[in-house]
Formats: C-alpha cells, sequence, structure tokens
C-alpha cells in the first residue's frame, strides 16, 4: 500500500463519526516503514493503552540504528534506549493535543530512570517493532482529517526518523546507555562472590529531588557518596575500568545516625539496586542482590494462609498462626507475613526502615520485658530472629534505625550517617553494647524459621468484573483493578514505573493457568517468569501491549498475596 491509499482513506472519512475510524485499520507503506493500525479506540477519550499503533523498520537496512548486541542486555538497554528517543522525539516533533480527548497526541509509555525491559520496542531477526499511541484526532466525535493527515504524514515521519535513522542518532549517548547497563549488571553479578550484598560506588547521587521525583538532586545541592575506609571495595567492569565504593557486607548491618542525616536515602538507593538506572541518575554504579526484598508494615493489608507463627504466635482467643488468614492485619502481623512471604519467594536480603517498621516487631525493651512478661506477648521480635535468619538461612538483613542500641547486640556492621557520609562506626557500637550495664533478654522462639509452601486455588483467582467480562487494568503506580476485586500496592516499593504494575496485573491472570492444585506458588511464578524471559512480555495478555515493562517474581509474589480474593491450600511439613 502507498500512502495515498491513507490520504484518500482519511479524506473519505472527514467529519465523520470518530466510529468510521475503524477503516483505517492496515498497514500502510510510508517511507521506509510500515505503520499499522492495530486497534483503534472507540472514543476519543479513550485512554492511550487501549489503542495499538505499530512502526516495523527494516534491521538489515544500513541506514537504521544499530548497535552491539552482544548479549541480552545489552539488547534490553537498546530497546529501552530506543522507547527513550522516540519519547523525547515526540515531545519536539508533535505539537500535542488538538481537539477532544487525546486529540492529536502522539506518544509512548513513558520510560523512567530504570533501564526495563519494555514491551514497546521489541526486536526481531529482521525488524524492529515500536508500539505507540497516536490520538486520532476529533472535533466532538467528528472525525478531524486535516489534522489526522498532519500527524501522520508529517509529525510521525519526523519523529520516526529521529529514532530509527543512524544520521541523527549520538552514538556516543546510545553507547554509553548500553554500556552503563551491561556494567551494573556485571557489577551486581560480582556481589556474591566478594561476599556483599549491595555496593555504592564513591560519587554516587543518592538523594532525589524530592519525595514524589525520582529524578537526582542537583549537583549543587547533593553531597555524593564517599565509601567509609573499612568497607571499601574495588571492582572492575567491562567498560568502565576500575571503580571505588562501600561493599555492604553478607550478615546483619545497621544503618544509624542522626535523624535526617540521609539513613533512609542510603537505603533506598539499596533496594533500588535491583535495576540498572541510566546514565545522568547518579545510581548507575549502586547495585543490590537481585533478591533484595524491602519489608515494611502495612496495617489494613490482607493475608491468606500464612505460616507466621516463627514470629507470632499464642494470639488472643487462640487464633491459628501457623495458617493465618486476616482481612484486616495489623501492623506487626503485616510485617511478619511480609517477611514470610519474602522467604516464600526467595528472598536474599531484607531491608527495613524504621520509618515503616512496626516498633513492636523490632523490639522490647528491658523495662517491657519486666512489665509484659514473654508468655502474654505474642510477637518474636525481630532483633531476636535477625541472626537466626542469616544463620539458619542465609538471609542477610540491613536495618535502618536511629534509636533502637539494641541492635548493636545483633550487627555484624554498624554504619553511621553523619552529615550524608557514611561512617564505620561498628567497634564503639559493639564496645557499647560490651559494657552496658543492663540488657534485655533474648527471647528466641524455639526452632528454625518456620516457612510452609502454600498451594494456590485456582477459582480464588477471577479477572471477571461486574459486567461479566475480563476487567484488568491498572491507571496507578499502586492500584490494580482486578476483576472485582482493587488491589492496593501502596506498600509495593520497589517498582518503579506504571507499566510495570500494568504488567504484573495481567501476570495474574496468566499465572492462573499454572495453578493446578499441585505447583506451589513459588512454582507458578517462576513458570510464569520463565514464560515471559523465553516468550517476552506479549504473552501475558491475548493482545499485543505497547504498555508492559518487566518486574521481578517477588514483585509478582507481593502482589498475588494481596489480592482479597486469593486463597491457598497451606502445606504443613511434620
Ligand atoms: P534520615 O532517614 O536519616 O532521617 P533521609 O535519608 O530521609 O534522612 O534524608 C533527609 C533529607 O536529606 C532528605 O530530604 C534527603 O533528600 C536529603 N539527603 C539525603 N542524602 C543527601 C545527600 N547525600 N546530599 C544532599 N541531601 C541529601
Ligand atoms: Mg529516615
Amino acid at each position: 500500500m502507498e500512502n495515498t491509499v491513507l490520504t484518500k482513506k482519511l479524506d473519505a472519512i472527514d467529519g465523520k463519526d470518530y466510529g468510521a475510524l475503524q477503516a483505517l485499520k492496515g498497514t500502510y507503506k510510508i517511507k521506509y516503514y510500515d505503520l499499522i493500525f492495530e486497534q483503534i479506540p472507540k472514543d476519543p477519550y479513550a485512554p492511550p493503552h487501549t489503542g495499538i499503533y505499530r512502526i516495523q523498520i527494516n534491521r538489515n537496512d544500513q541506514n537504521m540504528v544499530s548497535a552491539d548486541l552482544s548479549n541480552e542486555i545489552r539488547e534490553i538497554a537498546f530497546r529501552d534506549y530506543l522507547s527513550r528517543v522516540f519519547y523525547q522525539a515526540c515531545q519536539k516533533f508533535c505539537a500535542g493535543r488538538r481537539g477532544t480527548g487525546y486529540s492529536g497526541v502522539i506518544t509512548i509509555n513513558e520510560p523512567g530512570q530504570a533501564i526495563l525491559e519494555r514491551s514497546s520496542v521489541i526486536i526481531e531477526k529482521d525488524i524492529i517493532e515500536l508500539r505507540c499511541f497516536i490520538g486520532l484526532p476529533a472535533s466532538g466525535r467528528s472525525i478531524n482529517a486535516p489534522i489526522a493527515k498532519h500527524m501522520l504524514l508529517n509529525e510521525l515521519p519526523q519523529i520516526i526518523d529521529h529514532t530509527f535513522l543512524m544520521q541523527y542518532m549520538n552514538r556516543e549517548i546510545l553507547n554509553s546507555h548500553l554500556d552503563i547497563a551491561e556494567d551494573t549488571e556485571n557489577l551486581r553479578n560480582q556481589l556474591n562472590q566478594l561476599g556483599l550484598v549491595a555496593f555504592i560506588n564513591d560519587g554516587a547521587i543518592l538523594p532525589r529531588m524530592s519525595g514524589s521525583s525520582t529524578l537526582p538532586l542537583a549537583p549543587d545541592s547533593a553531597v555524593p557518596f564517599i565509601s567509609p575506609k573499612k568497607f571499601r571495595v574495588e571492582c572492575t567492569l567491562p567498560h568502565s575500568g576500575t571503580i571505588q565504593g562501600m561493599g555492604i557486607p553478607a550478615g546483619v548491618t545497621l544503618i544509624t545516625g542522626g535523624g535526617y542525616h540521609g539513613k533512609s536515602t542510603l537505603l533506598d538507593a539499596i533496594s533500588m539496586g535491583i535495576y540498572n538506572h541510566i546514565p545522568g541518575d547518579g545510581r548507575e554504579y549502586c547495585v543490590s542482590n537481585p533478591d533484595t526484598i524491602k519489608i515494611r508494615a502495612y496495617s489494613g493489608r490482607y493475608i491468606t494462609g500464612t505460616n507466621i507463627s516463627s514470629f507470632i504466635d499464642n494470639l488472643p482467643f487462640a487464633k491459628d498462626t501457623i495458617n493465618f488468614s486476616t482481612d484486616n492485619a495489623s501492623g506487626s502481623t503485616s510485617q511478619a507475613a511480609g517477611i514470610v512471604e519474602a522467604l516464600e519467594s526467595g528472598a536474599k536480603t531484607l531491608l527495613m526502615d524504621e520509618d515503616t517498621c512496626a516498633t513492636n516487631f523490632m523490639i522490647r525493651d528491658h523495662k517491657m520485658q519486666q512489665l509484659v512478661r514473654k508468655a502474654d506477648e505474642p510477637i518474636t521480635t525481630y532483633i531476636d530472629s535477625v541472626r537466626k535468619l542469616y544463620l539458619d538461612l542465609g538471609v542477610s538483613t540491613i536495618l535502618v534505625l536511629g534509636g533502637i542500641g539494641d541492635y548493636f547486640e545483633v550487627a555484624d556492621q554498624v554504619i553511621q550517617m553523619h552529615n550524608y557520609q557514611a561512617r564505620d562506626v561498628t567497634s564503639a557500637a559493639h564496645n557499647i553494647n560490651n559494657s552496658a550495664p543492663v540488657k534485655r533478654q533474648a527471647e528466641s522462639s524455639t526452632g528454625s524459621i518456620r516457612i510452609s509452601d502454600r498451594i494456590p486455588i485456582s477459582d480464588s483467582i477471577d479477572a471477571t468484573n461486574h459486567y461479566g467480562k475480563v476487567g484488568i487494568y491498572a491507571k496507578e503506580t499502586h492500584r490494580i483493578h482486578f476483576g472485582k476485586n482493587e488491589i492496593d500496592l501502596t506498600d509495593l516499593e520497589q517498582i518503579v514505573e506504571l507499566s510495570q504494575t500494568r504488567a504484573l496485573a495481567f501476570s495474574i491472570n496468566y499465572a492462573k493457568k499454572y495453578m493446578n492444585g499441585i505447583n506451589t506458588l513459588h512454582q507458578i511464578i517462576e513458570k510464569t517468569l520463565h514464560d515471559i524471559n523465553e516468550q517476552g512480555l506479549d504473552i501475558i495478555d491475548h493482545r499485543i501491549s505497547p504498555n508492559f515493562a518487566c518486574f521481578r517474581s517477588h514483585e509478582l509474589a507481593f502482589v498475588l498475596n494481596r489480592l482479597r480474593s486469593f486463597r491457598v491450600a497451606i502445606l504443613l511439613s511434620a
């Protein structure tokens, strides 16, 4: 087809009802690319994710952008990069909203600070396909063909040229995007053999512009990170050579210091160290073990069939904590369940911040131990479990605590944040601990930490909404609508984009196919992630989606565990 076909079609439907746009469905050859109208919304107000527009270019064409894609990480970073360039070109060459609803908009899912596997750009043997949104214009419901022609035959081609033509590409920026991704991944893979759970490089910019922004704080206000000598480690990377920074060893690490001295900011950087960040983010060389899970209390959350008995037993009215369920968790039970779910999911490092922990889960101090007998306290506090988690299960913990010195006793290393700089205060903390006259009594519960396998019940996953249709959507990063349920993800801290939330929402439904009454939750999630890794994000929905980004198995477990209809059969080991 020639693009005159497109022009003619547009002329024919000018002024007609928006529904007539369906006539555009199909493939058009424009310049060197194919433009495919796959799915056109029936309403100009329909949100961008309801439209599917595909652009395909021939990879073998010499004029097209290319890069060294010798491994998977580089390919993911390349696709991520093209999404960003397209997004920026849209800002530059598309005039934006013109008319009703989303009329006039050309855009792509907005990428954030992390380099992610995305469904917005995919690479096949001979083609690169980019999926975007085109808000076909209307006034009221009447199609505006002149603007549509301008968008499709003037704006879009410029956007595509600047995304795909080598002549417009800044090779240096492109290469550094891919090199950084590869370096970060390499660094993360070195952690284990170095006996580390996290690494923060010297010079890193950890603080963000504001509490609601993921952009770095301006260089003139941010204090760059410098490693304390004791924890200084050197690592050699494929592209950046040797870098130096703070290696946090496995075990129990306490981050302490005065209020507002940068403790939570450091922990957040560790928590985000599961991602590879874009050049300029400030956290490019801040990495953590890929199985690092942030734990927090979130009262009111749903919990189903979870064995929290290692942390909580003897609840009032003999409520079962081996197979614990509730529609309305307390702070401490939510935190205990969070830990058990994380262990079930394969956590290797747990992160906790005093700002979001339940105090009564963290400690019972000496005076409280005298007033309330252990027999009357259901909670085995974390201070009495944290070493067992490491010694028995090899699970490290990094804790931010400014106010509880009793933790000195259980910490392998203590880092003090002082004026946004890290200091090693391990010996001082241990000396204080050894010389303190009055100490709390350890209250360890007997035996090892118990994690029970859980078998999800397939019927408890139902995406059917009140109208009898499949209803799965996510409009906000921390909320999913799944069938008749709304999943509150306020406490899900380790995702960074709405596109991840969307993919998580659809993956719940996909995971159902492995719920056969035999597979455990962990197995089901592993199988789901395996399929996504092998076949791409497209498999989680029956339609092609331009709006998905990858997530870890832990996040999928996290979301399923908060779906209020979700039920499991718990397997208790003898
Ligand atoms: P804490 O947890 O110790 O109370 P935060 O980590 O919340 O402190 O940091 C307090 C404030 O200081 C935040 O606004 C944060 O953005 C800012 N901040 C943290 N680290 C730095 C830094 N390295 N340079 C400049 N500002 C910082
Ligand atoms: Mg804090």
